[in-house]
């Protein structure tokens, strides 16, 4: 298959928030890619590079398995799925690159208007709807604050407490708006995040060595010429 190839293959969400400015991330370090819709695989007409497009909860698996060569991913999936695997004993290792200029966002704790709230501590004895159980719990427990229990929900994570399936949620804010739609108050940023640029472990062919030693100094220029 293409994968097993001297090919660089770089795994970016396929449709999404990330989507769009890391195809353009790519395009102005002058790889040029053919993209179809439809398809996973996207060969560039440049360079010996594949894109793989897949969900952005898959990439970090990719990565941290070898799979792809690169990763293009938000560092709130990124750090959910390394806690997740060190958890699990699966392979939970990877190289940081870099920071990318997009992607900003804040995980955030957040609780209906109603509700009494003073500190973290309020939280005791509380259910948390979550996409991001683990970053939760560390941040939880870095505070000293115990006995907390999470519903996972990988979707409509703002709808939780009016369902009744939880106190309080922990979820991604960009504007609030979603979070006021729901009658939630958003009460302690927990984590802040910006995509990444990370590589599987272990060694690069030489060819591929390359094409990513050419890769870094266009992407430092790209995004320093953006500042
Ligand atoms: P997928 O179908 O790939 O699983 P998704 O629905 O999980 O998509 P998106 O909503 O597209 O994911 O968000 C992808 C990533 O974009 C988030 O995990 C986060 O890193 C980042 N992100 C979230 N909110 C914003 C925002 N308002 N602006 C920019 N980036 C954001
Ligand atoms: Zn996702």
């Amino acid at each position: 298959s293409s994968l097993s190839s001297s090919r660089l293959t770089i795994a970016i969400q396929k449709s999404g928030r990330l989507s769009r400015e890391s195809i353009d991330l790519l395009k102005a370090c002058g790889f040029k890619f053919s993209l179809h819709e439809s398809r996973l695989l996207a060969h560039s007409t440049s360079h010996p590079v594949d894109l793989l497009r897949v969900r952005d909860d898959d990439i970090p698996g990719l990565v941290m398995d070898g799979v792809v060569d690169l990763g293009l991913v938000g560092e709130n999936v990124l750090e959910e799925a390394r806690l997740e695997r060190l958890a699990t004993d699966f392979p939970a290792v990877f190289t940081k690159l870099r920071n990318l200029d997009f992607g900003q966002c804040r995980l955030s704790i957040a609780v209906p208007k109603e509700a009494s709230y003073d500190t973290l501590q309020s939280l005791e004895g509380k259910r948390i709807a979550t996409t991001y159980p683990h970053l939760l719990q560390r941040y939880l427990k870095n505070a000293g604050v115990k006995n907390v229990s999470t519903a996972m929900l990988t979707g409509s994570v703002e709808v939780a407490p009016r369902a009744g399936l939880a106190d309080a949620i922990c979820d991604l804010v960009s504007t609030g708006a979603t979070l006021e739609a729901n009658g939630l108050v958003e009460k302690d940023v927990i984590f802040r995040s910006q995509a990444q640029l990370i590589q599987r472990p272990g060694e690069l062919s030489s060819e591929k060595q390359a094409l990513l030693d050419q890769l870094l100094p266009r992407l430092d220029g790209v995004q320093l010429a953006r500042e």
